[in-house]
């Protein structure tokens, strides 16, 4: 059996990679928990070392890898160079931060000394998508080395080559041998993974069937989950906003990747008394994008595979068809290459596929509410619950929607949600548990141990 990457801005094969066979798979994990038993006694400072040299050694090779997730996803290459730069922001962040993050919490008790230790829970799964293909994983792995795990990735099928640059990452930084392995493999060698011995828990970000699938085997058999999956982010733009900003932002960040991200506006709720206005600006700000080859100077690629390109079509055609008006875009050439073009829709209906689902591509979705109440009430109406943004020139009505109305694991106010090293990352409903990132990050793989002396 064998993983294949194809180009998607040609169709090409670009390599083809045999898959591990499960005897190899479980002598990766063997080496990997070896591994562990001594890296879990390394000091912190030894494991910031390594977690520095990583970061040094990504912004080497920026350009390289920048190319690899061209060729593989159809990133363009300044957004795949952006990506690599953060990932080693990233592992600087953990190295400078992580050890203060970990440091013992003493508590008054009735012991003479009682406190709280965070200690390394073990070998750790990563199932990853292909729409980061390095910052998905480096978000998870600087904190779990740094807290001293070890770790297994499962990557996108698609982004092999990029599983494997990061193990060389990992090695060459000097971590020890075999404390990280990339495991090439499909997703139904996941549930063997899960249930071996030395895997202690799983880390999942992608869609909600792989989501609940991960998570339904982590409980099967008492392992920790985290999952990151996805989200519909509602931004509202209320009657005091300024409209240029908001249009300019929801636009900058329902393009962000060609739309394949997590935490892009997905749904862009507008009060009636500057729907048109908003509409118009979008749509200009839309139209200034430029997309073709990735390696190209343009500013989308290509999607990341054709089969997700088409679904966003059916999407697209569905949510017209349920009374939706395209502005823009919306229509699939034959041809080579995942491309499809910026689309606008406006008068998005409730029950169509544009209201409900995520649309994980260049596709913005406008829809009109008639008062504030309203429009939290339609940010709210979602089965996802990942980022949001609120636009006002009243910062404190946007603060306070941002903090006590909206149902998101982050809100901005007149900003884009953006993930940050230093802020907790993840969402709430059907987007998932758990956290990334910050100190929050750093803790969900680790045994929060109370330590009690009479
Ligand atoms: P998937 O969720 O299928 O892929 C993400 C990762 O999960 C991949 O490594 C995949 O492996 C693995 N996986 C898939 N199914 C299972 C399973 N049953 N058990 C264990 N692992 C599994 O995403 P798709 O590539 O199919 O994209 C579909 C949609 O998912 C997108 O359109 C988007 O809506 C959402 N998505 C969200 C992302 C996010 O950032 N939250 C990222 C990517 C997708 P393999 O590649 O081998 O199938």
């Amino acid at each position: 059996m064998s993983v294949k990457s194809i180009n998607p801005a040609t169709d090409q094969v670009i390599k083809e990679y045999k898959e591990h066979t499960s005897k190899e798979v479980k002598e990766y994990i063997s080496k990997s928990h070896l591994a562990y038993e001594s890296w879990r006694k390394v000091s912190y400072s030894e494991r910031a070392l390594c977690l520095v040299k990583a970061a040094e050694i990504l912004r080497k090779r920026k350009s390289d890898y920048a190319q690899l997730m061209a060729s593989e996803m159809g990133k363009v290459l300044k957004d795949g160079e952006s990506e690599i730069e953060k990932c080693a922001w990233v592992c600087e962040y953990y190295a400078e931060q992580g050890e203060e993050m970990l440091s013992d919490l003493h508590v008054e008790s009735d012991a003479t000394e009682s406190l709280v230790s965070y200690q390394p829970l073990g070998v750790v799964l990563a199932v990853m998508p292909w729409n980061f293909p390095f910052w998905q994983v480096f978000r998870f792995l600087a904190p779990a080395l740094m807290a001293g795990n070890g770790a297994v990735l499962k990557h996108a099928s698609n982004v092999t080559g990029c599983a494997l640059a990061i193990e060389d990452v990992i090695t060459d930084a000097g971590f020890p041998k075999d404390l990280f392995k990339t495991l090439i493999i499909n997703s139904d060698q996941v549930e063997s993974i899960i249930s071996n011995e030395h895997v202690q828990a799983v880390t999942l970000t992608g869609s909600t069937p792989a989501g609940k699938s991960v998570a339904s085997i982590a409980g099967k058999h008492i392992k920790k989950s985290v999952l990151e999956l996805g989200g519909s982010d509602p931004y509202i733009v209320l009657e005091d906003a300024d409209i240029e900003l908001a249009a300019k932002t929801c636009v900058t960040s329902r393009l962000i990747n060609n739309g394949q991200s997590c935490i892009a506006a997905k749904r862009f709720i507008v009060v009636s008394s500057i729907k048109e206005e908003f509409e118009k600006q979008v749509v200009s700000n839309m139209k200034q994008y430029t997309f073709g080859d990735p390696f190209n100077d343009v500013d989308l690629g290509t999607m990341a595979r054709k089969d997700l390109r088409d679904e966003l079509h059916d999407q697209v055609v569905k949510s017209i068809e349920m009374g939706a008006t395209l502005l823009m875009g919306g229509e699939l050439k034959d041809g080579k290459g995942a491309y499809y073009a910026p689309t606008v829709l406006t008068d998005v209906k409730w029950g169509s596929p544009a209201y409900h689902e995520e649309l994980f591509g260049p596709v913005a979705s406008i829809i009109e509410a008639s008062s504030e109440k309203e429009a939290i009430s339609i940010a709210n109406d979602s089965f996802f619950g990942l980022g949001a943004a609120v636009f006002t020139k009243n910062v404190e009505r946007g603060k306070k929607i941002a903090r006590e109305e909206i149902q998101s694991g982050s809100c901005f106010v007149n900003d884009f949600v953006k993930s940050d090293p230093r802020l907790p990352f993840g969402g709430i409903k059907g987007s998932g548990f758990g956290r990334e990132l910050g100190p929050f990050g750093i803790k969900e793989f680790v045994n929060i141990k109370t330590v009690y002396i009479k």
